[in-house]
């Protein structure tokens, strides 16, 4: 059902699940199927999480689209889901079966009257950075979050809501949809049990030193070329590099960056020699002289991904190297990087130059910034762990680093947990 403003001041409902990524939206529907009635709670203005920032994902090499778009369709045509955006929780107290949670509302700034018509954009006169597109372009003050948005719905940033520039966009909206005095409001939940599925954001890539990320221009991350190759990015779809814009002829990924390593994360992230090597296919597709270079410390592909693997192998434009990437340098005559690595198992001391580098850096649990309530308790490196007892059960990337389908059935199992909390009431 599409979310609907303004909120009662007290709502009922068996689940509550906060995060609408890939796991959030599974939990949701799965619940709802069964005949449960679901709060549907996201940070942001949409629903989709990370899915929604890359261009393809793997194994098949569909958009994100292909998958996000059924699960909406099934959202949308539910009555039991309740979709709240721009909410979180404040606080929960209660036991499982019985929790009540205070969610608070951040305003849109515009209401349910929006139609997606556009005439606002233009006559913004202020700029932002675009987070979607990890701060690489910009967008209007006023803005649709993305091409696959839902609800489909634009939003004011909040820091420029005071400006007097946007009243020009107030009086070009025919709809009467922008409200700048919209204000931030709090409700209270009652529910059964809570899935947690807040997922991830990227490791800080400038933390690791070495390997020169923001530093060094040339130098980009895993996330970053999934914007690049996107056809609704910054770049529209082309692949080329910050510090001359040029199309590149070759590349290196840097497998294990700043992970498995004690001083940044010391797990694997599971998905990003996957990840990587997708990446490398829309080097190959676009650009199909190009040399792909892959600098790994053993290859994960777990299970069916082996094939992705087994098949890259056989291409003569990619070269496997083995080998972590200890430094990265820069030719200053060329704006090229250098990649200098040991062969793990020869010992030899490689060099190797490229246009540009992609750092895999891995996946971060969101709860390590903005942890579960109720006392929670949180693996060594932040994820939900899987015995709490509190009615708050971790689903996708919160509970464990995980693939899209890995989290999508992580999910279902979440959402039998917590719903399996209303019966000890
Ligand atoms: C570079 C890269 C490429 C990848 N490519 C692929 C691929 O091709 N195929 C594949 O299967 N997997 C891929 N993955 C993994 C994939 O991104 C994850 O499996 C997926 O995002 C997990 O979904 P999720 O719902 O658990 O988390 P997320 O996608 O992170 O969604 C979590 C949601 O929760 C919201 N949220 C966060 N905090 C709060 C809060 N406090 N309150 C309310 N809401 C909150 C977020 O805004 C977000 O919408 C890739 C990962 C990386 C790093």
């Amino acid at each position: 059902m599409a979310e609907i403003r303004p909120v009662e001041d007290q709502i009922t409902a068996d689940l509550l699940v906060v995060g609408g990524g890939t796991a959030g939206m599974t939990s949701a529907i799965e619940a709802a199927e069964t005949g449960k009635t679901v709060i549907l709670l996201e940070k942001q203005p949409s629903l989709g999480g990370r899915v929604t920032t890359s261009y393809q994902y793997f194994p098949k090499l569909c958009p994100p689209t292909c998958g996000i778009e059924i699960n909406l369709k099934r959202i949308r045509s539910n009555p039991n889901i309740r979709i709240l955006t721009l909410a979180e929780v404040e606080s929960a107290s209660g036991k499982p079966g019985n929790l009540e949670v205070k969610i608070k509302l951040n305003p849109r700034f515009v209401n349910e009257k929006c139609t997606c018509c556009g005439e606002c954009e233009p006559v913004c006169e202020i700029e932002r950075d675009n987070d979607f597109n990890y701060g690489l372009d910009k967008t209007k003050a006023i803005y649709l979050p993305s091409l696959l948005a839902y609800p489909p719905r634009y939003v004011i940033d909040p820091a420029y809501v005071g400006d007097e520039k946007m009243k020009k966009v107030v009086e070009a909206c025919p709809y009467d949809a922008i409200e700048l005095e919209m204000p931030v409001k709090t409700v209270s939940a009652k529910v059964s049990g809570i899935v947690w599925a807040t997922g991830w954001r990227p490791y800080e890539a400038a933390k690791i030193d070495n390997l020169g990320f923001g530093r060094i221009k040339n130098v980009i991350t895993n996330v970053i070329i999934e914007r690049l190759a996107s056809p609704g990015g910054p770049t529209a779809g082309k692949i080329i590099r910050p510090s001359d814009q040029k199309e590149i002829a070759s590349i290196g990924f840097v497998q294990c960056a700043g992970s498995r390593d004690e001083n940044h994360l010391p797990y694997c992230s599971a998905i990003c020699c996957m990840a990587s090597m997708k990446e490398a296919t829309y080097i190959r597709e676009q650009y199909p002289e190009a040399d792909i270079h892959l600098f790994y410390i053993d290859v994960r592909s777990p299970g069916r991904l082996e094939d992705f693997y087994v098949k890259m192998q056989a291409d003569e434009k990619f070269h496997f190297h083995r080998g972590k990437v200890a430094k990265i340098t820069e030719n200053a005559e060329n704006g090229n990087v250098i990649l200098e690595a040991e062969n793990t198992l020869t010992g030899e001391i490689t060099k190797t130059e490229v246009e540009m580098a992609v750092l895999a850096t891995g996946m971060v649990p969101n709860a390590v910034d903005n942890p579960p309530p109720l006392d929670t308790k949180l693996d060594d490196f932040g994820f939900i762990a899987p015995n709490n007892d509190n009615g708050i059960v971790g689903a996708g990337v919160a509970a464990r680093p995980y693939d899209v389908s890995a989290s999508n059935q992580d999910a279902t199992g979440a959402t039998l947990r917590a719903l399996n909390c209303g019966s000890r009431r």
